[in-house]
């Protein structure tokens, strides 16, 4: 397993937020997390990548326990995070946000790995020198995933990336996000949107008040019952 957690538990104060959760992703697996607003999704996501620390249990990846190696190091051993809400800096242009994405990456080839990225999004190619703030939701979206690949993450953890989008460019988001994955790029996704993470992944988890209380093939899980009650707006039967 390229990732390993095992009875993770995250504290704010006196809220438990996670309560011992267990996940794995496997290399070259596209795994999503999914549930409602504050079930605890960008909390996990945050522990793996050793942003909140974990009151109990572990994380491991690539064999190594995340509590015992420095935050700023994880990103240089392919661990990579697009949060929720970007992060992207406004007053870059579109390249510079590209070029400071490899600054994790101790074999970049800069200016290749940048028009490797206006492959995969054409849209920052056209938009290269704007300052990134000028840009759209959707495109500041790419341009936080595409700044992640720069690092050329083994796994990449993406954090609601069709937070606040149009469903036209939530369906593109999700479409690169695909294409992301068949290119060999290993994903833990977590979404709201549980219809499309489900479609595009190939097993979920379902994330309720802390606790993981499905897991399975996203399949089973597109067929599930509950989930099409609870989170795929459908009504029982
Ligand atoms: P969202 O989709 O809103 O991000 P989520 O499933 O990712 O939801 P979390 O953001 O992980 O959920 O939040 C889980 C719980 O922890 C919620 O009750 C939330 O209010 C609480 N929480 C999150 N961050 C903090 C914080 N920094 N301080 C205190 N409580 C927090």
């Amino acid at each position: 397993m390229l990732l390993e957690v095992k009875g993770l538990e995250v504290r704010y104060g006196g809220i438990r937020a996670v309560k011992g959760i267990d996940l794995a992703v496997d290399t070259g697996e596209l795994v999503c997390l999914i549930g409602a607003n504050g079930a605890g999704k960008s909390s996990t996501l945050r522990a793996i990548c050793g942003l909140n620390p974990a009151r109990a249990g572990s994380v491991r990846y690539a064999g190594l326990d995340v509590a015992s190696v420095p935050v700023y190091e994880l990103p240089r051993k392919g661990l990579v995070m697009v949060p929720e809400g970007r992060g992207i800096f406004p007053q870059l242009t579109v390249e510079e946000n590209l070029a400071m994405g490899a600054f994790a990456c101790a074999d970049a080839d800069v200016p290749r790995d940048i028009e490797r990225q206006y492959g995969t999004f054409p849209r920052l190619k056209e938009r290269r020198t704007q300052t990134a703030g000028t840009l759209s939701g959707g495109e500041q979206q790419m341009l936080a995933i595409a700044r992640a690949l720069m690092a050329r993450p083994k796994l990449l953890l993406l954090d609601e990336p069709s937070m606040g989008l149009a469903p036209l460019l939530v369906a593109k988001i999700f479409e690169i996000v695909r294409e992301i994955a068949a290119q060999g790029v290993t994903i833990l996704l977590v979404e709201q949107n549980a219809r499309l993470a489900l479609e595009i992944a190939g097993r979920g988890y379902v994330m309720e008040s802390g606790a993981i209380t499905l897991a399975d093939e996203a399949a089973n899980l597109l067929a599930d019952p509950k989930v099409r009650e609870a989170y795929l707006g459908e009504g029982a039967g």
